[in-house]
């Protein structure tokens, strides 16, 4: 298959989404699902990345009693009570804003987690195996936040 012989298709999209704590996984599969049927793309692959470094996008299991349980892993690898140099703002003098918060726990569990993924596609579906799917995962606190979405392909 020569794909440049063929009409590629792109959808570009941005999903505004502000959780209600943090940590939180928040399931934003439907609303990739809803993308990739208007984007008309039955080939190809969808990127999901996220525009923040203390708010990640993973794939992994939709179990309530198993996102508590993330959850929790990850306030237990980097606690917010924790210390942080990033949280010293005597000391700090880069990148720091009118309102700035403490979040050297978030930057830290962060590191953990992916920034973005990509899901194959095919015959107009995601390629998700029965148990994954994609979570827009809050660090930090609630706040206004955007992930990007690009659906690619024929
Ligand atoms: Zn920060």
């Amino acid at each position: 298959m020569v794909l440049a012989t063929m009409n590629v298709k792109l959808l570009m999209d941005t999903l505004r989404l502000t959780a209600e704590r943090a940590p939180q996984f928040v399931d934003i599969t439907d609303a990739v699902t809803e993308l990739v049927r208007r984007s008309g793309v039955l080939q190809g692959m969808a990127l999901i990345f996220s525009k923040h470094t203390t708010a990640a996008i993973k794939i992994n299991e939709h179990e309530p009693e198993l996102l508590k349980d993330m959850e929790a892993f990850l306030s237990r690898v980097s606690p917010q009570d924790g210390e942080y140099c990033h949280n010293n703002f005597e000391v700090r003098t880069v990148n720091m804003e009118e309102d700035e918060c403490p979040n050297g726990h978030a930057h830290c569990q962060h590191l953990l987690l992916n920034t973005s993924e990509t899901v194959p596609i095919a015959e107009g579906q995601l390629q998700l195996g029965t148990w994954q799917r994609i979570f827009f995962v809050e660090l930090d606190r609630p706040r206004q936040r955007q992930v990007t979405v690009q659906i690619l392909g024929v």
